[in-house]
C-alpha cells in the first residue's frame, strides 16, 4: 500500500469510512478530519468514487483489492473499540492528531464560531448552557450546535488515552 501520493499536510487528509464504520468515522471528525460516511455499502461505489480519499474498511476481500489497485486503504479491525480503530489509523499514517472543533460529527460540515448575539438570540442553546460557557460553535450545513459541556471530558480523555497508544 502506499501513502506516498498522499502528500500534503496532516490536517488535510481526507478518509471514507465504510457502511460498518460510523463510529469511527464520528470520532475521526472530532479530530478535525474531513471524513465521509459510506452507508449504502456496495463496494463498486467505494471503488469507483472518492479516490482521493483514503479509505477506511473492515472488509478484508474489499481491503486486498484496493491494495492491488494501488489505492490508499486501511484495514480497520471491526470492533467496538474506537481507541483501537484510531490507533491503528492513525499509527498507519504516522501523525499524532489533535481535538478540533472544525467539523460537525453527526454530517461532516464544517463549524463555524457563533458570535455573541447569535448565542443571545438563539433559541435552542439552554439558558444553563448559555451561563456556563463562552464558546458555541454551528454547522453550516446542518445547523447542529456545539459547545464543550460535560460531554467534552469524555471526548478529552478519549483524545489522552489515543495519543497515549500513539507514543
Ligand atoms: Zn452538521
Amino acid at each position: 500500500m502506499s501513502f506516498k501520493k498522499i502528500n500534503r499536510k496532516s490536517e488535510e487528509i481526507k478518509f471514507i469510512a465504510d457502511s460498518m464504520l460510523g463510529n469511527v468515522a464520528r470520532k475521526l471528525r472530532l479530530f478535525g478530519f474531513d471524513t465521509l460516511y459510506y452507508k449504502n455499502g456496495d463496494d463498486e461505489g467505494l471503488l469507483n468514487n472518492f479516490k482521493e480519499r483514503i479509505l477506511l474498511t473492515c472488509d478484508k476481500e474489499l481491503y486486498k483489492r484496493c491494495v492491488s489497485e494501488g489505492r490508499p486503504t486501511i484495514f480497520v479491525e471491526r470492533s467496538e473499540d474506537e481507541l483501537y480503530a484510531l490507533s491503528t489509523i492513525f499509527k498507519k499514517l504516522n501523525i499524532k492528531p489533535r481535538l478540533r472543533a472544525i467539523r460537525c460529527t453527526v454530517c461532516n460540515g464544517k463549524l463555524r464560531k457563533m458570535n455573541e448575539s447569535e448565542i443571545k438570540n438563539n433559541g435552542t442553546i439552554p439558558k444553563n448552557a448559555k451561563l456556563k460557557y463562552k464558546e458555541f460553535y454551528v454547522c453550516m450545513n446542518c445547523g447542529k450546535i456545539y459547545w464543550f459541556g460535560s460531554h467534552w471530558i469524555n471526548i478529552t480523555k478519549f483524545n489522552k488515552k489515543l495519543n497515549a497508544m500513539l507514543k
